[in-house]
């Protein structure tokens, strides 16, 4: 009776505001579904403006050297992607053509490249950051968006391949980090009642790979590091999604890049995570598959 129930998926197929393209987790997305990202996106900006934060943009590749040694994969190699390309002469390329026309594996004519994908918004921040040199006193804040990478192929709508994060990050001092993050806790409660959804706020961790994974995860959980906003989407256990996150990285990424404080101590990070995806799946799971049928508390404050 109702378009929302059921599998949510082959309703958002049916309803055209993803665009199936074959693959678990990689989708198109329609004009109704992009001006909700956008609005999101601006009703985010709006809430973030007095913070005069320092727009970047990144493509949604990253240099493959900063991602190595960003330390992605040694937690999360099950999740990374690496661009491969062609980079034969003739010879190859034939070789490569028949290989398709006999429908086998061509892939090993393909060789890495310098790019990686993003594996979260915030990453090739931290590098650019440290190469400008030592901080000012007063930090640094940087809004920064983009597509990201996520090798997990799902028929979950909320966990996608490509999809795009939105996030705040803050650099400086331990107090200036905490702060933030206790900023943006509480912003982003305020953000999903407006919008009217039912979340619920809890300590989390990321996904570690492997056995030494699982002692990462327990230490970012025992010291309250990583905290989500969680609204229910449609995962297959019915849990409630994060689409939102809150993470405090203490010197990991300051260590790491070498970001030095005004006073040469190393810097602490954090960053506040919107899953736009997630976020929009939530507000269509909550009020329904048309927009122009959501309360007008929600209209107002996407359309207002
Ligand atoms: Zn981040």
């Amino acid at each position: 009776m109702c378009m929302v129930c059921g599998n949510f998926l082959d309703s958002l197929f049916t309803k055209g505001l993803l665009i199936d393209m074959g693959v678990e987790g990689l989708y198109g997305r329609s004009g109704i579904f992009e001006d909700v990202v956008e609005r999101l996106t601006a009703l985010i900006t709006r809430i973030g403006k007095d913070g005069d934060a320092e727009v970047i943009r990144f493509p949604p590749g990253m240099n493959r050297k900063d991602f190595e040694r960003s330390g992605y994969l040694k937690g999360f190699p099950q999740l990374a992607g690496t661009i491969h390309s062609f980079e034969g002469g003739d010879k190859e390329h034939a070789t490569l053509l028949e290989k398709l026309h006999a429908n086998v594996d061509w892939t090993d004519s393909q060789e890495i490249t310098d790019v990686a994908l993003m594996p979260a918004a915030c990453y090739p921040l931290y590098p650019v950051v440290a190469r400008r040199g030592a901080l000012p006193k007063t930090g640094g804040l940087y809004d920064i968006y983009s597509y990201c990478f996520r090798h997990e192929p799902s028929r979950d709508p909320g966990r996608m391949q490509m999809f795009r994060q939105r996030e705040y990050v803050r650099i400086g001092t331990p107090e200036q980090v905490v702060a933030f993050r206790e900023l943006w806790l509480q912003r982003a409660q305020e953000m999903i009642a407006l919008l009217e959804m039912p979340f619920a706020l809890e300590v989390a961790n990321d996904p570690f790979f492997g056995r030494a994974g699982r002692m990462m995860a327990a230490s970012q959980r025992d010291q309250e590091l990583k905290f989500e906003l969680l609204i229910r989407i449609d995962s297959p256990e019915n849990k409630p999604t994060a689409c939102i996150s809150f993470n405090y990285h203490q010197d990991h990424f300051g260590a790491n890049w070498g970001i030095k404080n005004e006073e040469g101590a190393t810097a602490h990070t954090a960053c506040v995570g919107f899953g736009m995806e997630r976020c929009t799946l939530a507000l269509f799971k909550t009020h329904g598959l048309d927009v122009d049928l959501w309360p007008h508390g929600v209209r107002d404050a996407l359309w207002g």
